[in-house]
């Protein structure tokens, strides 16, 4: 899995283009970082290329445009002292190597020039500490001082140094060491576990876009519950998503017990993990129940209800996304539709299903019917097997009827056949209530089953629905 020769991974002309740079101006220069963990695990080759020089890495970028042809526009941010141009589909970062020390109250460390060696100090991970020198004399050489390489066999993600200064210095790292861990499926060392607990409350310094951008990475990779049980044995869940850890627990009343639903989420997650790369998608199975916490309650006849929980989950995801910063736009609207729906392909898997209620649910979640099944399905979490077998095999057949009943009544986008103008023409009505009334009844007769989704059928039911109101041509 690790490869040996590096040279080889290096032949690509960036590399020697910038080697070619460094050389111009007499700097040291390497690649570093992700670039590098990512190459040595085979992960494919990254497009984020991060360089480090001992000198400016301002200058360096700018030398390395100009000796790239097309001469590639330089971005500069003099605040942190790097640059960035993109080389055809590659994106290189250049800083000049340094020495960071930091105060408590913000990640912005005070910055100083160093050695190569100061700026593998202040990485976050051994495994993200790992250089490959670009200079003539030892190009490809692998630098590696804090046995880096070891912990990419082992597995491990390890600090270079004292990992409670790491952590306290850029609380960020606590959520990077476990998302790290989510991605390549890696073990945080026991002290660097340790660390992320005691300093867990450092969190609140770190802005809510940037920690949703972990937790997305942590949702994107192939198990996520393996992030979110860090998130929960660190105790950091409670402090980002308080929503998700309010489902922790198992009540007991009159000995009827209600499940976990903390941990049947992680499950969920997991589950649809298997089946979609759609980032919403995934977030709606990790709030689908959010709102069972809220609408806990125990009934004596019936036992534990989440009455409209899902109502409720859905106000909350908005919630949610608008404390977290995240868009408020049509992938939040998304989720909540997922949300509030979640419970609708149930009722019809464990019923007999009639076709006017596969149209409901066409009508209701319109293009994300699919989305809505796949969300249905992960949330089958029984280990009972001959349940299990039994809801996989009613979801199957939900499936079937949403396309046998597709394929005939076209509800998928429902365009109403005769329009709200074409009422008011017909009657010579001005816009009023009446019409939005005929409209709604053309529309339902159509989900019942009545009339076929048709124009000819919809006007003689119009027709006749008007006229039943005491309106007439
Ligand atoms: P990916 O790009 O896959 O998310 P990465 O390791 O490349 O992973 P970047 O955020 O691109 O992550 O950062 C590039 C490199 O910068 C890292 O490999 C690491 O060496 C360093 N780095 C990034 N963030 C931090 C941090 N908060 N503290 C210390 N070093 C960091
Ligand atoms: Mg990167």
């Amino acid at each position: 899995m690790i490869k040996t020769n590096y040279k080889e991974a290096l032949q690509d002309e960036v590399f020697r283009t910038i080697a070619e740079a460094a050389e111009a101006l007499s700097l040291e220069c390497y690649v570093i970082g992700g670039f590098v963990r990512d190459l040595l695990l085979e992960r494919g080759i990254p497009k984020d290329i991060d360089i480090v020089a001992v000198g400016s890495g301002i200058d360096l970028a700018k030398k390395v445009a100009s000796l790239t042809p097309g001469k590639p526009e330089v971005t500069v941010f003099k605040n942190f002292g790097t640059a960035m141009l993109k080389y055809k589909d590659k994106e290189v970062e250049f800083v000049g190597a340094r020495k960071e020390s930091y105060n408590r109250e913000s990640r912005n460390p005070v910055v100083e020039n160093g050695t190569l060696e100061d700026d593998q100090k202040r990485r976050d991970f051994t495994i993200n500490a790992l250089a490959l020198s670009l200079n003539s004399n030892n190009f490809g050489l692998l630098v590696d001082p804090f046995q880096g390489v070891n912990d990419l066999k082992t597995k491990l993600i390890r600090t270079p140094l004292d990992p409670s200064i790491t952590y306290s210095d850029d609380p960020l790292r606590m959520l990077r060491a476990i998302r790290f861990a989510s991605q390549l499926n890696f073990i945080i060392e026991p002290r660097s576990l340790e660390a992320i607990t005691e300093n867990k409350d450092r969190i609140k310094i770190i802005s809510n876009e940037r920690i949703v951008d972990e937790l997305n990475k942590i949702i994107m990779s192939e198990v996520p519950s393996v992030g979110f049980k860090l998130l929960h044995q660190t105790g950091l869940v409670g402090l980002i998503l308080p929503e998700l850890i309010a489902l922790q627990g198992i009540e007991e009343v009159e000995g009827q017990r209600h499940k976990d639903n903390f941990w049947h989420t992680l499950e969920v997650v997991d589950n649809i993990a298997k089946a979609t790369d759609n980032l919403w998608l995934r977030w709606a199975a990790l709030l689908h129940d959010i709102g069972k916490a809220p609408t806990k309650k125990f009934d004596k006849k019936i036992g534990w209800t989440f009455h409209a929980h899902e109502f409720v989950g859905s106000k909350m995801v908005y919630k949610l996304f608008k404390r977290m910063h995240m868009p408020l736009n049509e992938k939040m609207k998304f989720v909540q539709k997922m949300v509030l729906m979640s419970s609708r392909p149930i009722v019809l898997s464990e019923d007999f299903v009639t076709d006017s209620a596969v149209r409901r649910l066409i009508f209701d979640a319109g293009d994300y019917v699919d989305d809505l099944m796949t969300l249905c399905e992960a949330d089958i979490t029984t280990k009972n097997p001959r349940k299990q077998k039994k809801y996989k095999n009613n979801f199957r057949l939900v499936r079937q009827k949403i396309e046998e009943v597709e394929a005939r009544d076209h509800i998928r986008n429902f365009q109403p056949p005769v329009s709200g103008e074409e009422i008011m023409k017909t009657f010579g009505l001005p816009p009023s209530r009446e019409i939005g009334m005929i409209k709604d009844a053309i529309k339902e007769a159509i989900l019942e089953g009545e009339i076929p989704n048709e124009y000819e059928a919809a006007k003689a039911y119009m027709i006749q629905k008007a006229k039943a109101m005491g309106i007439t041509k």
